[in-house]
């Protein structure tokens, strides 16, 4: 990884802006990060600032822009923002519940240049999703939605948020997505904010249920035939790296503690473009969007440079959330403000602001994380750290690994005991053998 302290900060460029365009939606999800209103919200940015908005980050980088919400179809402008947009170089998406998706919004999303259309199905079957959105019906007129825009040719995909409610439904899931004929299916795994805080405690995903669905996702990017993300979920980059360590232990496993000693050594980026395989997750951090690489009218730019992240959180350093009023997060899960657009240059914001130049060094990780050999490649959620502790930077609560570094072994030490240090020492150089 590139840190800020050995790199100029124009090394970080954004790759994938998530702008809420406005905080109004008809549905009414139980785990929204927006906790959005029911009409358009007065506060959202006016178009005049929206295109000036559009305009700055043009200016400064052609990233991936994905209008969401609420529900961004709520902005009787949103088509103008999207083909301008598109006229300004930016590949655009669009983040929707779908349940508005008539044919005719389809014509219009098709002819505003969106590439992709990102829909919400938290289930395989109306009764888990309609409860979760708050709305009966929902899910049918989600799955018109998607119809109607596949029936234009219109690049598709599905987002599922995980909770305990479906979490056993993702093969389900996955079975439906193929059927649709979606082009992808991303998952996300529920973060503490908004309406999700008040039902983490009954729906988060315990920690060893969470590894076991990332090791079934290692499985499941092997069959192929539709792309497969756990977005959001940094940790996969180590089950991506254990895995393959475990089934071709002779190569792979030194080469694995190499690379991860390497980065973590000259504080590096471990992954290499090489290792990520198509159905991988390309661009974890982002909130559940990507493109496949022969997307049609996809600039060969854009291929590269997503193909070529690898880190697990990528927020602050390529991935950056814009609220409907204009102010700048590192991610819509991450409520620690980077600026605000009203008042100062988009450029300017995602150049100094403190919070993205700490997110972009990775020895400012605290706690497990901050010891782990894999946190150059993962990271960890700085999302989930944050509403775990109040701290972003504190350890990742979702992920069961214990680091094999020296430095975690003295930690544990002063915790515990001899032994433990002996045994996470004795594990460390097991590896490096
Ligand atoms: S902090 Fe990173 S991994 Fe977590 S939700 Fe935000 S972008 Fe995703
Ligand atoms: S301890 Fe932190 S950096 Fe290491 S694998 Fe887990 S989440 Fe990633």
């Amino acid at each position: 990884m590139e840190t800020a302290g050995h790199n100029p900060a124009e090394k970080f460029i954004p790759r994938l802006v998530f702008w809420e365009t406005t905080k109004g939606c008809n549905l009414r999800c139980v785990h929204c990060r927006a906790t959005a209103t029911e009409l358009s919200s007065p506060t959202d940015l006016s178009t005049a600032q929206s295109l000036d908005v559009i305009d700055q980050i043009a200016a400064m980088a052609k990233p991936i822009l994905v209008l969401s919400g609420g529900e961004p179809l709520f902005r009787s402008d949103i088509f103008q923002l999207a083909r301008y947009a598109t006229e300004k170089g930016l590949l655009v998406a669009l983040a929707t519940n779908g349940t508005l998706v008539t044919k005719e919004v389809a014509r219009m999303i098709s002819n505003s240049g969106v590439k992709r259309v990102a829909i919400s199905l938290d289930g395989a079957d109306s009764r888990t999703h309609d409860s979760f959105r708050g709305i009966p019906g929902a899910f049918d007129a989600a799955v018109q939605g998607l119809r109607n825009l596949q029936e234009l040719g219109m690049s598709t995909q599905i987002n599922m948020t995980i909770a305990r409610h479906n979490a056993r439904q993702l093969p389900q899931v996955l079975a439906m997505a193929r059927n649709l004929g979606a082009d992808a299916l991303h998952t996300f795994l529920l973060v503490p904010v908004g309406c999700g805080v008040n039902i983490a405690a009954d729906q988060m995903v315990p920690p060893a249920e969470y590894e076991e669905m990332l090791n079934w996702f290692y499985d499941q990017s092997k069959v192929g035939g539709i792309e497969l993300k756990a977005t959001c979920a940094p940790h996969y980059y180590r089950v991506l790296r254990q895995r393959r360590a475990e089934e071709k232990p002779s190569v792979q496993a030194a080469a694995a503690a190499a690379e991860a000693q390497h980065a973590a050594a000259h504080g590096q980026h471990a992954g290499h473009p090489m290792h990520i395989g198509p159905t991988d997750m390309t661009m974890p951090g982002s909130t559940g969007i990507a493109f496949t690489p022969n997307l049609a009218d996809q600039k060969p730019t854009h291929t590269a440079a997503m193909s070529a992240t690898t880190k697990g959180c990528l927020a602050g350093s390529a991935v950056c959330f814009i609220s409907h009023q204009g102010e700048v997060y590192p991610c819509g899960y991450l409520p620690v403000l980077a600026g605000d657009l009203r008042k100062t240059p988009f450029a300017e914001i995602w150049r100094d602001a403190e919070v993205f130049t700490t997110l972009r060094d990775t020895s400012n990780l605290e706690g497990k994380c901050g010891c782990c050999e894999f946190k150059n490649v993962c990271m960890g959620c700085r999302a989930r750290a944050f509403a775990a502790s109040g701290n972003y930077l504190s350890e990742e609560p979702f992920c069961v690994y214990e680091p094999h570094t020296t430095e975690w072994a003295k930690t544990e030490h002063t915790r515990t005991d001899q032994a433990k240090l002996d045994r996470t020492v004795h594990a460390t150089l097991t590896v490096l053998q």
